[in-house]
C-alpha cells in the first residue's frame, strides 16, 4: 500500500458551496477513476511490521481496518468538513451514531448535558433517558428563553451545550448569538445537529459552533437510500481549559498519545476516531458514504428547489379554509425570516413544514389516506415529499407535555416537501383535503 492514499488528503482549494459538492473530498489523478471508487474492503496491506506499528502508535497516518477509517469514507468526510468549514469530520451508521459519538466524546458518568428542548425525539430520548442509565444527566431548555433563564440550567459538571439549528419538527430557527454566548460564559463546547438546514444553508461554525452533527440519511443522501450520520470537528474550542483532561492526558490505550498535542486543532476528532470507533463501532459503510457522496453532488441544486417548492405549499396551505395553522421558516410573517436573513447564507427555508387540519384526528387521517403524490413515510429530506404524524410516530415516546417543548401539537401534520413540480404538490394537498368533512 502506498504511504499516501490519493483519497482526502490533498487540500482542495477554497471554493464556493456548489463547486465543493461536486468537486472536493476525491481528486483522481491521471488514469484512475474519475468517479469515487467504492472501497469495499476492510483490511490494508503493509510493507512491513514496522509501518503497522507506526499506525497503531498513530504515528504515522492510514488505513488499519475499516471500522476506524476507510478511503470512500475519507472521500466524504473531507467533502463534508470542506462544505462546514471544520477540521475534520468522522462519518458514522446513523444520525443517531453521530450524536452518541459527539456527546460521550467529551461526557462520562457525572457529567451533565444542557440542550435545547426542541429537538428530535430519538435525540430527546438518548439524552433524557438512555444516557441517563449511564450516570450522565441532562436538562432540556426552552432555546426562546432569556439568557438570564437559560443560565441557571448550568451546573459544574455541565460538559455540552446542544441544539438544533433548525429544530425538528418545531422548526425554530436558533438564536446563535445567545446560544454562543451561553457556551462561551460557561465555557462550554456548543454542538450543533445541522440536519435540517445542511450547510449549504447554515454554516453553524460561523456563528459559535464547535462540534456539527448530521443524520446524513435525511439531506445529504437526498434521496432515502441510506442511514448514515457525520460529526464535525470546528478545531476552534479550546480543550486545555482543564474541564476536558482526556483530551490533554495521556491516553493509555493509546500508548500515552496526547490529543491536543498530537493533533492540535483536530484532537476531539483525532480522539473519537481512536476511542469511539474502536470501541463502539458504528461506523459507516463504504457503500453508504459513496452514497451520501453521491448525494452532495446535487446538495446545493436540491435545497433550492426543497425550499421553493416548500414556500409555495406553504402559502397555499395557509390560504387554505381547512388549514387552522401553518408553520414555514420562511413564509411572510413567521418569526424566524429575521434570523434566516442573520444566519443563513441563503435567502431560503430548507423544505420542512408543519400545519394543522381544521376537526380532530380524523380530519388529518382522512387528509392522508387520500394523498396521491405525497405519501405517509417516515422520513424528510427526501426527493419525493412525505408527510408524517409526529405525535403518535417519531415523538410518540414522549409524554404529553414534553411534546409540547418539543414544539409538538396533536394535530401536526410534518411535510417534507420534494422536489417535484410545485404544481402537481398544491394539486394533490388540494384533492387531499377536499376529502375532510
Ligand atoms: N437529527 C435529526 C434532526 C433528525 O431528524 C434525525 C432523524 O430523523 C436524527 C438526528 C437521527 O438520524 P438517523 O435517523 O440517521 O439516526
Amino acid at each position: 500500500m502506498s504511504k499516501k492514499p490519493n483519497i482526502a488528503t490533498v487540500a482542495t482549494p477554497k471554493w464556493s458551496p456548489g463547486t465543493i459538492c461536486i468537486q472536493s473530498g476525491y481528486r483522481p489523478k491521471v488514469g484512475e477513476p474519475r468517479i469515487l471508487p467504492i472501497f469495499q474492503s476492510t483490511t490494508y496491506k503493509y510493507e512491513d511490521l514496522e509501518q503497522v506499528e507506526r499506525l497503531f502508535a498513530l504515528k504515522e497516518k492510514g488505513y488499519k481496518y475499516t471500522r476506524t477509517g476507510n478511503p470512500t469514507l475519507a472521500a466524504f468526510e473531507q467533502k463534508i468538513t470542506e462544505l462546514e468549514g471544520g477540521v475534520g469530520a468522522i462519518a458514522l451508521a446513523s444520525g443517531q451514531a453521530a450524536t452518541l459519538l459527539a456527546v460521550t466524546n467529551l461526557c462520562r458518568a457525572g457529567d451533565h448535558i444542557v440542550s435545547a428542548s426542541t429537538i428530535y425525539g430519538g435525540t430527546y430520548t438518548l439524552f433524557n433517558n438512555t444516557l441517563r442509565k449511564y450516570g450522565l444527566e441532562a436538562t432540556f431548555i426552552d432555546p426562546e428563553a432569556p439568557l438570564k433563564e437559560l443560565q441557571k440550567a448550568f451546573q459544574p459538571n455541565t460538559k455540552v451545550l446542544f441544539a438544533e439549528t433548525l429544530g425538528n419538527p418545531g422548526l425554530n430557527i436558533l438564536d446563535f448569538q445567545k446560544f454562543a454566548a451561553l457556551a462561551r460564559q460557561n465555557d462550554v463546547p456548543f454542538i450543533v445537529d445541522n440536519t435540517l438546514t445542511t450547510p449549504y444553508l447554515c454554516q453553524p461554525f460561523a456563528w459559535g459552533a464547535n462540534i456539527i452533527v448530521h443524520s446524513a440519511t435525511k439531506y445529504i443522501d437526498g434521496h432515502a437510500t441510506s442511514l448514515g450520520g457525520v460529526v464535525i470537528d470546528g478545531g476552534n474550542y479550546d480543550w486545555t481549559n482543564g474541564k476536558f483532561p482526556e483530551l490533554t492526558e495521556p491516553d493509555p490505550t493509546y500508548h500515552g498519545v496526547r490529543y491536543v498535542e498530537s493533533f492540535k486543532e483536530a484532537a476531539y476528532i483525532s480522539k473519537a476516531r481512536a476511542q469511539f470507533l474502536r470501541d463502539f463501532g458504528g461506523c459507516c459503510s463504504p457503500f453508504n458514504a459513496f452514497l451520501f457522496n453521491l448525494g452532495l453532488e446535487t446538495l446545493h441544486l436540491r435545497l433550492e428547489r426543497h425550499s421553493h417548492n416548500a414556500l409555495a405549499l406553504a402559502r397555499f396551505l395557509n390560504k387554505h379554509p381547512k388549514v387552522n395553522w401553518v408553520v414555514y421558516p420562511g413564509l411572510e410573517g413567521n418569526a424566524n425570516r429575521a434570523r434566516i436573513r442573520k444566519y443563513f447564507r441563503q435567502p431560503l427555508a430548507s423544505g420542512i413544514l408543519t400545519f394543522g387540519i381544521k376537526g380532530n384526528i380524523q380530519a388529518a387521517r382522512t387528509f392522508v389516506k387520500h394523498l396521491q403524490v405525497a405519501a405517509l413515510v417516515v422520513h424528510i429530506g427526501d426527493a419525493r415529499t412525505g408527510v408524517l404524524h409526529p405525535a403518535t410516530s417519531t415523538h410518540a415516546q414522549l409524554t404529553p407535555a414534553q411534546q409540547l417543548t418539543a414544539g409538538i401539537t396533536p394535530d401536526m401534520i410534518r411535510v417534507s416537501v420534494g422536489i417535484e413540480d410545485a404544481v402537481d404538490l398544491i394539486a394533490d394537498f388540494d384533492q387531499a383535503l377536499a376529502h375532510v368533512r
